[in-house]
């Protein structure tokens, strides 16, 4: 039997306080659209952190308070000039620090402290006083550029844990796999170069960022062959991501044998997502969270920090998250899913042809099936 792991929890009030105002997702202004609230409001990560609390995990976690990251930390991926722009808009008042990327008043000070929860977390992983962490993290991160806020991310929240990783404490080789509908495009601009650090998006292909995350992009110099993208067909369920996940992660982490693995935990390939088109269950999360303990186990100490994405549906969100933690800290709470026979009993959720097509292709593309 496996001990219980210790397993750090960063969250913070604040970070449902970041306000995405009352929006909708089509270009304003209109005499026709009624406005209603964005997509990434407070409340799928409100009732998340909600369930931990009703849950018996609420006594096991280990609590990691965040704190603001400087503007020196911030630097280490951002230029001061989009800072300084997204800090003044902000102090304005708040207004579109993007399209569909709407920010409040205190949006800066909180994404922030989003950062800064990541690499308190980062510090609490690497020197040993917690096993791995989960980073109920909010403004997202995994699509913000250096320069500019993009898809409703601000500051990118997984990259600077890496960066902090490498110049604080000196790890040198990290796998970034990123499970969000959406694909993983701050990580992979981030370190499209580098061959120390291994970026892996499964996404639904062609989704947002628009042409980005296709098979051929896989790293360019000295990177080439570190970035490995597995754009599935819309449609994929459980059997379509335990393919890939099976015969392109977990063989390409094999193969490059991290030192540290961050996972951009992202909901919104779940059957219930408002803006993805993919299936999966809470249990198709708890299988590849267990897959990448395993991973960490052999090659990194199980050294993991979990930073949380997207994800829409107020209703499911929470259950994916908590099957994500009992994972992570090797705790079961005895809460049941309730809509996981309803979304594993929809048509399609077995591996259909096409989808094991690309995969194959994936796997064909990286040398994964051998000389
Ligand atoms: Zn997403």
């Amino acid at each position: 039997m496996t001990l219980a792991r210790r397993t750090g929890w960063v969250f913070a009030e604040q970070y449902l306080w970041h306000d995405t105002q009352r929006y909708n997702l089509t270009v304003a202004p209109s005499l026709t659209v009624q406005p209603g609230e964005h997509a990434e409001n407070e409340e799928t990560k409100r009732r998340f952190s909600n369930l931990v609390e009703v849950s018996s995990l609420a006594d096991e976690l280990v609590r990691i308070k965040p704190r603001q990251a400087s503007r020196e930390e911030l630097l280490r991926f951002h230029t001061p000039q989009y800072l300084d722009a997204l800090e003044s808009l902000c102090l304005s008042g708040g207004g579109l620090a993007a399209s569909k990327t709407p920010v409040g008043a205190a949006s800066y000070a909180i994404a922030r402290l989003a950062v800064g929860g990541v690499l308190n977390a980062v510090d609490a992983v690497v020197e040993g006083r917690v096993d791995n962490a989960y980073v109920l993290c909010r403004p997202p991160g995994h699509h913000a550029n250096s320069d500019a806020a993009y898809g409703f991310c601000l500051l990118a929240n997984g990259v600077l844990g890496v960066k902090h990783a490498q110049q604080v404490h000196g790890i040198r080789r990290f796998a970034i796999f990123d499970w969000d509908v959406h694909h993983g495009n701050s990580a992979e601009t981030a370190f499209l170069e580098d061959p120390d650090i291994l970026t892996i998006s499964v996404h639904q292909d062609d989704l947002f960022p628009p042409k980005r995350g296709n098979l051929g992009d896989m790293g360019s110099g000295a990177g080439r062959g570190a970035n490995i993208n597995i754009p599935l067909p819309p449609g994929s369920g459980s059997g379509a991501y335990r393919e890939a996940f099976d015969r392109v992660v977990v063989p390409a982490i094999e193969r490059f044998a991290p030192e540290m693995i961050f996972i951009a935990s992202g909901f919104d390939a779940s059957a219930m997502d408002p803006l993805g088109h993919m299936m999966l269950a809470s249990a198709d999360y708890a299988y590849m969270m267990r897959g990448l303990l395993a991973l960490a186990e052999r090659h990194c100490g199980g050294r993991i920090v979990v930073t949380h994405e997207g994800g829409y549906s107020a209703a499911y969100v929470p259950y994916c998250g908590l099957a994500v933690l009992e994972e992570l800290a090797n705790h079961k709470t005895g809460i049941e899913d309730p809509f996981m026979q309803h979304i594993l009993s929809y048509g399609g959720q077995q591996l259909a042809a096409h989808q094991q097509a690309l995969v194959d292709a994936v796997r064909q593309h990286h040398g994964l099936d051998g000389p």
